[in-house]
């Protein structure tokens, strides 16, 4: 299936010189959604250690990671920007082009030694899903991959992140 034919391309948004990967148009496509979780879900059955948990980072990533977790018999946790949780929190901050961000998870989400993937829609620098991992490296987990629908290639993100499999469906240079 051609999924880049789903995705709209918007020019200038957020701002001037970036081209918005618009996953919205893909999303309403029942068999582009489809499509799209069996084959992410396809190639994480092919990974050499399957995780117990799948955590999408706020916001996009909720679309996807609660439905690769129901096809991975796996559990879902969510990444959250700072002050969403309601219970007591482990946090991270890291850099973003100006300033500063924060993520946050649940002390009682996941348990060292857990297997833990971490999924978004789409990895532009990395610096999103790099945070998640520290944060997850800290607890103890082991992180088995990621997992995103959309790759920004020339941002070269996968080569922040730790070395395990980053399962992606769809490149733009
Ligand atoms: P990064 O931390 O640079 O990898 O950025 C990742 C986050 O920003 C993801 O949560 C994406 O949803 C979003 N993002 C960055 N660039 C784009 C883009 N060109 N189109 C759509 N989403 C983007």
């Amino acid at each position: 299936m051609d999924i880049k034919a789903l995705i709209r391309n918007i020019p200038d948004f957020p701002k001037p010189g970036i081209i918005f990967r618009d996953i919205t148009t893909l999303l309403k496509d029942a068999k582009g959604l489809k499509y799209v979780i069996d084959s992410l879900a396809y190639k994480c059955e092919q990974l050499p250690s399957l995780p117990e948990y799948v955590i999408g980072i706020e916001s996009r990533g909720f679309i996807f990671a609660p439905a690769l977790a129901y096809h991975l018999n796996a559990g879902f946790v969510p990444v959250r920007k700072k002050g969403k949780l309601p219970a007591a929190v482990y946090s991270i901050e890291y850099s973003l082009e100006y300033g500063t961000d924060t993520l946050e998870i649940h002390q009682d989400a996941v348990s060292p030694g857990a297997k833990v993937m971490i999924v978004d829609d789409v990895i532009a620098t990395g610096g999103t899903a790099k945070a998640a991992a520290d944060l997850l490296t800290r607890i103890g987990c082991e992180i088995v991959a990621f997992g995103f629908i959309v790759e920004l290639k020339g941002l070269g993100g996968r080569n922040r992140l730790p070395n395990v499999p980053c399962l992606t469906l769809v490149e733009y240079d």
